[in-house]
């Protein structure tokens, strides 16, 4: 065969999308590559299947990561890349949007290196194509001005929490950003609204989208932190013997110095990954300086991706009426008599700091109609912030700061490792290269007391009981209840001993 017949072959398989990529001719005759993709498949589609499966935020987010992780590393060989890299470039535009923060992500930025392009460049068209018959950019165009304010609360509260606010009284939040691909919608919304909002960023997300952390600086937002790289449900972890507590210390105290690193800035506000802490990461958080941001309404707009609801316009309306029945805490009942709300108490009703994410493009579409929702019912956003927002910095970072000075150590020392090309942050490899009690001696340290593996069978009881969160209301708080029964009697027990 002439190299001009090859050639002519591999435009017609191009055209029938057979071939696709510059290593066809080695690869398509490799039975080792065959195998690789079958492999990969079967591993991809189990992963989006057990994501689709969850039926709670902590299972969502958790099945998520373990795809981001299967996707970063699929495969021993350049094969595996090869092979992850041919099979995403098949799959559906609206599907490889619901991985796109995966793609874009440090974490596949070697994986993904040979396709990466290719495939957020079909993530981008369909949007444009999506929002051309949908009308998105009138939508933001008529986004309706909304009364703000900016509120110091006492500053010798622990936590901030829905009792800052009043009636009808709103406060906004942003979780696990910056995403170069949505968070500058909702920046552009929150302009257009004349309203400002808390952004909980990742150490890892700040460093790498860097311009972005500055422009939520410049348009007079909060900057918190949200731990280096998202670690799940930590209190249980360490309890449970999956984790080290210094491992949760270098997630913390990392996350908040990446943040402050991006941009020489950041607020002393911080917000657990899931909510959820024990009293000693609390007390740990407080004596940094640190200032725990709680919520009280969650969107849900990690839940309705493209992959729960299919259609545009059903999703977006999901997720605003998920909105306002979490904002206004009345009991709902469905046409089968199922509570799908519970009713919350009087002081949270109507009023309530709101958890988003900023990473998730179903947000992004969202967000016009909740901004006019908000605008055209009577209600006020506000930002709680303490006085000293935006004056000093807190304990942890003026510690960190005079710490690197003394030991003539750079910031990357406090971060977690890069990988050995440099280009990622290995979070595999989370550890500390620092000694936090020493760095900043105020911490206490904490009397972990093993909780036994009772504890962690009710744990996974009450994950398991989430699937049905409302309706299992009951059962969960009964079981947290002597979750902590139990660790309460333990912990007096090893101190009386
Ligand atoms: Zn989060």
């Amino acid at each position: 065969m002439t190299s001009r017949s090859i050639k002519s072959l591999l435009s017609v398989l191009a055209v029938a999308g057979l071939y696709s990529s510059g290593s066809f001719a080695q690869n398509v005759q490799s039975t080792e590559y065959l195998k690789e993709m079958k492999r990969i498949k079967a591993e991809y589609s189990k992963g989006m299947k057990q994501i689709a499966a969850a039926k709670n935020g902590n299972e969502w987010d958790e099945r998520y990561h373990q795809l981001q992780g299967f996707m970063g590393s699929p495969g021993p060989s350049a094969l595996s890349n090869q092979a992850l890299c041919d099979h995403l470039k098949t799959i559906d535009a609206n599907e490889l949007e619901y991985v796109g923060s995966i793609i874009e992500s440090d974490a596949t930025s070697k994986s993904l290196a040979g396709c990466r392009t290719a495939l957020l460049n079909k993530i981008q068209f369909n949007l444009k194509n999506r929002h051309a018959s949908f009308d998105m950019e009138s939508d933001i165009a008529n986004i309706r001005p909304i009364a703000f304010e900016i509120r110091e609360v006492d500053e010798n509260r622990d936590r901030f929490s829905y009792e800052g606010l009043g009636p009808k009284e709103v406060m906004l939040s942003f979780d696990d950003g910056p995403r170069a691909s949505t968070t500058p919608h909702i920046l552009d919304m929150l302009k257009k609204a004349g309203v400002k909002a808390a952004f909980f960023n990742l150490g890892s997300n700040a460093l790498s989208n860097k311009k972005l952390v500055s422009r939520v600086l410049e348009e007079g937002h909060i900057l918190g932190s949200h731990t280096f790289t998202h670690t799940l449900m930590m209190a249980s972890k360490v309890r449970c013997g999956k984790i080290s507590y210094d491992q949760f210390l270098a997630e913390m105290i990392s996350g908040h110095i990446g943040v402050y690193n991006a941009q020489n800035y950041v607020d002393p506000f911080f917000r657990f990954p899931n909510g959820d802490a024990d009293s000693d990461m609390r007390r740990n958080v407080k004596e940094l300086g640190l200032k725990d941001f709680r919520w009280n309404a969650d969107s849900h707009d990690w839940f309705y991706s493209p992959g729960v609801i299919s259609d545009y316009e059903k999703r977006r309306q999901t997720i605003l009426r998920t909105f306002v029945m979490e904002l206004k805490g009345e009991k709902v009942v469905d046409n089968t008599g199922h509570v799908i709300f519970q009713e919350k108490p009087a002081s949270m009703k109507d009023r309530g700091i709101v958890l988003f994410h900023d990473i998730h493009q179903q947000t992004v579409d969202t967000l016009p109609l909740i901004l006019n929702y908000l605008a055209d019912n009577g209600y006020k956003v506000v930002l709680l912030t303490s006085a000293n927002y935006r004056h000093e910095r807190s304990t942890v970072v003026e510690q960190a700061d005079q710490y690197m000075h003394s030991h003539g150590i750079s910031m990357s020392q406090i971060l977690p490792p890069r990988t050995a090309d440099g280009q990622v942050y290995d979070s595999s490899a989370f550890k500390a290269k620092v000694d936090f009690y020493s760095l900043m001696p105020q911490l206490t340290k904490p009397e972990l007391v093993p909780v036994g593996p009772e504890v962690c069978a009710m744990e996974a009881q009450v994950r398991a009981l989430q699937v049905n969160s409302r309706q299992n209301a009951d059962e969960i708080s009964r079981l947290k209840k002597q979750i902590a029964d139990t660790i309460r009697i333990r912990t007096a027990n090893a101190s009386n001993e």
